[in-house]
């Protein structure tokens, strides 16, 4: 028998399900992602030593978009830890983009002169295969308040720099009242004039966008852009578009940016549909990444020829302004370079 209390709560009172909750709830065993995707045996690859390096992280609502039966797709590629990743390339390291020689005080990375990258986190809420950060040495850049107060002293003391980028790990995954106060002490320093953060949060459990967040986002002197990061359509849906919606109509600039991806999105058709898709929503195409060379990524690359031959695609089915701009991060240069 159901008891009463369960059924008069049914309608009325069930607790709204929370990020956090989705967040901590997500799919870290291969196995049951197979299962619950109707993966048959013979098509999983051996994902077990994969996992070990990196570890498989899915949430429910990007699971959720994933085609039962499908082992090719898009979507599941992405967090589906292959055998491919096990093996060595000559090229493919474990600091693609010489981080580690640009990361002055635990937390902070420091490249290009007018903008600093606060590594805020090391947790995601999904683990993408290809993640150029996947062996970044997030031990020796937890933060505690202490190193918070020594990173913001560094911005404090370089007037060149204007804008502070919240990076990760994902940024979102901490608290609002933390972001509020990383926020409230960015905001202290006066030649700051922007924060941006990049996040993949809002795509993948799109209920992270919530009044509370909206809150510290729009309660600062700053001009605050959200730069999201999606790759195919179908990571785009009715919760997605609702969240880009929220920030926009809170004045917030949201932009996207986008790993090309071999057997993922490596298709014109594929890219102008995502264009087309976050445009819809109120997201602005920004960065179409040639993917960084990371140890057990090399599956996922595609040559610097066919990509740009696939920007010109591209640039042939979309108005100039949803055409992403294809680049490359090569060490030691000033900014990202622009390969089309
Ligand atoms: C990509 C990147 C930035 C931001 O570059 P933009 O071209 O302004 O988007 C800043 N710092 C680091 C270390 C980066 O890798
Ligand atoms: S969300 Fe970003 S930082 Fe996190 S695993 Fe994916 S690509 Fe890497």
């Amino acid at each position: 028998m159901i008891p009463v209390s369960a059924i008069a709560c049914q309608d009325t009172c069930a607790p709204e399900v929370t990020w956090q909750t989705i967040l901590q709830q997500a799919v870290t065993d291969p196995v049951e992602l197979c299962e619950r995707l109707a993966i048959r045996p013979e098509d999983r690859p051996s994902l077990l030593a994969a996992c070990e390096q990196f570890a498989l992280r899915v949430p429910e609502p990007y699971l959720a978009r994933i085609e039962p039966g499908n082992p090719r797709d898009p979507l599941l590629l992405q967090v589906l830890p292959q055998v491919a990743e096990l093996q060595e390339y000559p090229g493919f390291t474990s600091d693609p983009l010489d981080e580690r020689n640009h990361n002055p005080l635990p937390g902070l990375v420091h490249k290009y002169d007018s903008r600093v990258l606060l590594v805020s986190t090391s947790l995601c809420a999904i683990h993408c295969r290809y993640c150029f950060r996947r062996e970044f040495p997030y031990q020796d850049n937890r933060n505690s308040r202490q190193d918070w107060q020594e990173a913001l002293s560094y911005i404090g003391q370089r007037i060149e720099v204007n804008e502070v980028i919240l990076s990760g790990g994902d940024p979102m995954s901490l608290p609002d009242r933390q972001l509020a106060w990383l926020a409230g002490q960015v905001a202290s320093i006066p030649h700051v004039a922007r924060l941006r953060i990049h996040t993949r949060l809002p795509v993948v459990i799109p209920q992270r966008i919530t009044q509370e967040c909206l809150g510290w986002l729009t309660s600062t002197r700053l001009q605050t852009v959200v730069v999201l990061h999606s790759n195919h359509p179908n990571e785009i849906d009715g919760d997605v578009t609702a969240a880009i919606q929220r920030l926009r109509q809170a004045g917030i600039t949201v932009l996207n940016q986008s790993v090309l991806l071999a057997g993922i999105n490596d298709e014109a058709s594929t890219l102008a549909s995502l264009s087309e898709k976050l445009f819809a929503a109120g997201c602005l195409p920004y960065y179409l990444h040639a993917l960084d060379p990371v140890r057990g990524s090399r599956h996922f690359a595609l040559a610097d020829d066919q990509a740009i031959a696939l920007h010109k695609a591209l640039q042939a089915r979309l108005p100039g302004f949803l055409v992403p701009r294809l680049v490359r991060e090569l060490p030691g240069q000033p900014a990202k370079t622009w390969l089309a």
